[in-house]
């Protein structure tokens, strides 16, 4: 399968730039244009917004059982054709192919998660006096409109579009610019497994001007977003404006820390490969490293000997183990970044500067002993950058791990039963790792608390916020 034309799905119909605005698409390893991405005008958001009103009144009226079986096929579709999606999504977003393989079957499984999950949408039946009751239903919100960006094309669609559909709603989706071909790929796989072409719109274009138009209708009863915490914001008040629900997906900037009394080996292996995992433009990337004292110097020193090595290239070349980043601007903040963490005194122990190739290409990078008032230590990095700092106490780790107002994800390496304890009590975060990294599972729920974000993907929590509560009392 070739890159596909860009198009839009609106009630129905594939709709492409002819006639409309557009902006090239760009393979982010070479800095070739590969496609043209449409813009949905007012009167197409209009044209979806119409659709998602009836797809909702259609789609709420299927049974669950329907709607569980349109879901489980659209994940076997996937399955089968992973090769060629997953070097779509490669082609256009810059992850290895072997990373994108992993994030096409997470995408899978979650759409038949929330198939299942929506089976299991129970209410209850309250006690009261012979011949009455009252009872609590599940109901499905309304239309959803659903915001995704382009670090995870394939897998940030399918939670948004999974946890609509399974819950009952129809839903409108922006997917991302940068990659707008994955989206597409997860439509079709719904569609082409027997989704109503009026329960779901995609459409793309100017971010600000989709958003405000999709906000501002009477038909959008939730909104989903993941991004950065300035533009999360941004919706947010939009959103109240109409009293819309929203689940927040923002930015983080995690913190990671290693006691002396840790398997420093398995926190190695296991922070090296997840920092540059996707080139760190992960939200729930370890950032933030705080090294106890006594393995300190080790630990730094065998960190960034593996970053160094890290073979990095174009995604679709089978050596390949970090791709470029997505977008031009990445680089900028990282040199931004870098630059000014040096200007604090920060000592630079690898990487630091853009590789002289086409593409967007950052070198794996290493910064230690990082003052506070250096910004990398406040600002999300988004990019293949881990900085290191010691420290002598639990507390003091603690108080540094809490210090920001970010609470997304947080690590913790350590071997002993009483800190284990401690520091899943005290890490102020909405996913914490302990002596592992792995926190992403389809039954486990995503999200983060302060700024952050709210609301939770995946798991139980991902459905219930496609839901709403109502109370029928009989007398
Ligand atoms: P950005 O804030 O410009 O864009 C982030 C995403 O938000 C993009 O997908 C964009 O299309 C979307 N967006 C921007 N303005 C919007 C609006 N008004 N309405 C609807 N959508 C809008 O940042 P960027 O340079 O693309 O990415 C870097 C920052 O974004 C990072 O620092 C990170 O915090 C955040 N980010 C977070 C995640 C995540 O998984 N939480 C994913 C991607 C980006």
């Amino acid at each position: 399968m070739k890159y596909p034309k860009i198009e839009m799905f609106i009630d129905g119909e594939w709709l492409g730039a002819s006639g409309r605005d557009s902006q090239p698409v760009v393979n982010p390893a070479t800095g070739e244009d590969i496609g043209v991405l449409p813009h949905a005008s007012a009167a197409d958001l209009d044209r979806a917004l119409d659709a998602a009103r009836r797809g909702f009144a259609r789609w709420r009226a299927t049974p669950a059982q329907e709607r569980a079986a349109v879901l489980r096929r659209a994940a076997e579709w996937l399955r089968s054709r992973a090769d060629d999606v997953a070097r779509i999504a490669t082609i256009e977003q810059g992850k290895p192919l072997a990373e994108t393989r992993i994030e096409l079957m997470a995408a899978a499984d979650c759409l038949e998660w929330y198939g299942e999950e929506g089976r299991r949408a129970y209410g209850r039946v309250l006690p009261r006096p012979p011949g009455s009751r009252t009872l609590v239903m599940k109901e499905p919100i309304g239309p959803v409109a659903a915001f995704a960006p382009w670090n995870f094309p394939l897998g940030n669609p399918a939670r948004k579009l999974g946890a609509a559909i399974g819950a009952g709603c129809s839903v409108i989706l922006k997917p991302p610019e940068e990659a707008p071909a994955s989206a597409m790929m997860v439509a079709r796989a719904l569609l082409e497994s027997g989704l109503p072409p009026d329960v779901m719109s995609i459409v793309y274009g100017v971010p600000d001007t989709v958003s405000r138009h999709l906000l501002a209708s009477p038909v959008i009863r939730k909104l989903s977003f993941t991004g950065s915490t300035v533009v999360g914001k941004h919706l947010m008040n939009l959103a109240s404006e109409r009293g819309i629900r929203t689940t927040m997906e923002l930015g983080g900037h995690a913190p990671v820390l290693v006691f002396d009394d840790a398997d420093v080996e398995l926190a190695l292996n296991l922070t090296v490969a997840s920092k540059y995992r996707n080139a760190g433009q992960v939200c729930v990337s370890p950032t933030r490293f705080y090294i106890q004292e006594g393995v300190y110097d080790k630990f730094v020193g065998e960190f960034a000997r593996r970053a160094a090595a890290l073979p990095v290239g174009d995604g679709l070349d089978a050596a390949t183990r970090m791709g470029p980043m997505t977008h031009p601007r990445r680089m900028d903040a990282m040199e931004t970044l870098v630059a000014d963490a040096r200007s604090t005194g920060a000592k630079l122990v690898t990487g630091g500067e853009r590789i002289d190739r086409a593409g967007n290409f950052w070198t794996p990078t290493v910064l230690s002993d990082v003052p506070l008032n250096a910004r990398v230590m406040s600002e999300e990095p988004f990019g293949p950058l881990a900085v290191m700092s010691p420290f002598k106490t639990f507390d003091e780790a603690i108080a540094q791990a809490n210090r920001l107002p970010f609470g997304l994800a947080a690590y913790a390496f350590t071997n002993s039963a009483k800190q284990v304890m401690m520091v899943g009590d005290l890490l102020e975060a909405g996913m914490i790792g302990i002596n592992t990294t792995m926190i992403g599972a389809v039954d486990a729920p995503f999200g983060g608390v302060k700024e952050s974000g709210h609301g939770s993907e995946n798991a139980i929590e991902g459905l219930e916020a496609c839901l709403v509560t109502k109370q029928i009392a009989q007398a």
